[in-house]
């Protein structure tokens, strides 16, 4: 089925949502005024959004904020039931949503579904950790005192989330935002927000109140600045580029909001010579290729040591060479075309590929190149396409040395069979994320964030709860 067909279906059957959720309603931005998005495969636009600004953010930060006096107040249990319902409604329709991430984003539908049930997760693990938030008991210093921790959510959560997953990068902030009891104003990519509008639309159809779930897209720096400005927001939850995570903590600090930001990643990925080759050559086409090299914590850098650098290249070059590019709708394709124009237009020199692949626009050969260096400025920038450059290195100091030369410092990845070396260098890595003779690492169960520049805080997992609670000691005085 062809991607007309898919996006007439998909709007007969109301999952074509263009409008802001505001309050549990569904309106127009107020001056009317509307946003294209295209299809990345063919440039066709699929539909017209509404195009919001300050106005219209203000209003979302409004009923947040009201809803926030009743949702943080409502039992841990009331809110796993509910937040269990949004899951299953999710995953009962997760063929649609994957349609819309395919039409927007253009991975292939596969793997769009498959970000489905990953967003689905984290939604149904925070729905399981909401009944867990414990408090603590202090024993006390004084006689007549009794010392005491509660964890109460921050309050209203303004989440501001990227293209390259739409829909993953929300539900893995929503999930422990509405868990913890706190409400969202949620500012999808304008190049991909039509996934996330219909998760909004699901999750008042499984009873989460109207206010909880807010989103409204358009005007990105008016909105974002509404969200700065705002006493009542008291936080910001970001994943996207460095220079803008930059900015909303530079922003955040006039109201004194918390942060949590995901940026940029760097990631090596260090091939030893005692690695096995075969699982070194499937965990760093995992890495490398995965969603088209556009994610965050993809293998940026692929360093390989000198005894091992030819087989690995060559293998590597004829893995990638049966790497089927094509529209995301087309079965057997695993690589889509990248998410615009400007995006193809990085390229660079080469040993496989290096141009734009014979279905033109938007598509990119699945390329390596050979003999980088750490100077050069693909090793120094994100590539955010698929494009393998490999760097050789002689000796383990040598590896780690390159490896931490970055500002960046989000995952990274080594393939080795000697234990004690992958212990070494996994301490070694100035990394919030360490994939050993792994390619594919992220899950709900595990905290996901960067050290450095790539970001503060951590998603997923236990952990991720926490940058959605605060602390509020209490103490109990003139016992006796
Ligand atoms: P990417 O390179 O992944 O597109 P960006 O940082 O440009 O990363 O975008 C990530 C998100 O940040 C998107 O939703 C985008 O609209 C939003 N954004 C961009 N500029 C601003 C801004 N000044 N204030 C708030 N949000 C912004």
């Amino acid at each position: 089925m062809g991607a007309n067909d898919v996006l007439a279906r998909l709007n007969s059957s109301g999952f074509l949502r263009t409008q802001g959720f505001i309050g549990g309603k569904w309106v127009d931005a107020y001056d009317g005024k509307t946003i294209q998005v295209n299809n990345p495969a063919t440039g066709e636009v699929i539909a017209d959004v509404a195009c919001m600004g300050t106005e219209e953010a203000n209003d979302a930060i409004a009923s947040a904020y009201e809803a926030f006096q009743t949702w943080s107040k409502v039992t841990a249990a009331e809110r796993s039931k509910l937040l269990r319902k949004w899951y299953d409604l999710i995953i009962a329709n997760k063929e649609q949503l994957g349609e819309l991430i395919t039409l927007e984003q253009g991975k292939p539908l596969k793997e769009a579904i498959g970000e489905i049930s990953l967003g689905a997760s984290y939604i149904e693990f925070y729905a399981e950790e909401a009944k867990r938030v414990y408090g603590d008991i202090i024993p006390t210093n004084m006689p007549d005192r009794r010392l005491f921790l509660l964890k109460q959510p921050v309050g209203v959560v303004g989440a501001i989330t990227p293209w390259n997953f739409p829909f993953a990068m929300i539900a893995r902030k929503v999930g422990p935002a509405l868990a913890a009891g706190c409400t969202v104003v949620i500012k999808p990519s304008e190049l991909t927000p039509l996934s996330a509008l219909a998760a909004a639309e699901l999750s008042l159809q499984a009873g989460i109140p109207p206010g909880v779930v807010n989103v409204v897209m358009g005007i990105a720096p008016e909105i974002g600045d509404a969200l700065l400005a705002s006493t009542q927001v008291r936080k910001i939850t970001f994943t996207g580029s460095t220079a803008v995570g930059k900015k909303l903590m530079a922003g955040a600090a006039g109201t004194v909001k918390k942060v949590s930001l995901e940026l940029g990643g760097n990631a090596p990925c260090i091939i030893f010579d005692d690695a096995d080759l075969e699982v070194a050559i499937k965990g760093t086409l995992g890495t490398k290729f995965r969603n088209t090299g556009q994610t965050c914590i993809c293998a940026n850098r692929i360093l390989v040591q000198e005894g091992i650098y030819d087989k690995f290249a060559k293998a590597l070059s004829d893995a990638i060479n049966n790497l089927k590019v094509g529209d995301g709708f087309t079965e057997g394709v695993v690589q889509g075309p990248l998410i615009n124009e400007a995006a193809v237009q990085k390229g660079a020199e080469v040993l496989l590929g290096g141009k734009r692949h014979g279905l033109g626009f938007t598509f990119y050969e699945p390329t390596v190149i050979s003999n980088v260096n750490n100077e050069m400025r693909i090793s120094r920038e994100e590539v955010f396409g698929p494009v393998a450059p490999l760097l050789r290195f002689k000796t383990e100091e040598e590896a780690i040395s390159i490896a931490n030369d970055t500002n960046a410092g989000l995952a990274a990845y080594l393939f080795s069979s000697n234990v004690q070396r992958t212990w070494r260098v996994a301490e070694a890595l100035e990394y919030g994320i360490v994939g050993i003779n792994e390619g594919l690492v992220s899950s709900e169960v595990t905290p996901h964030g960067g050290v450095k520049q790539s970001g503060l805080g951590r998603e997923g997992s236990k952990y991720g709860m926490d940058d959605y609670l605060e602390i509020k000691y209490v103490c109990l005085g003139n016992m006796c």
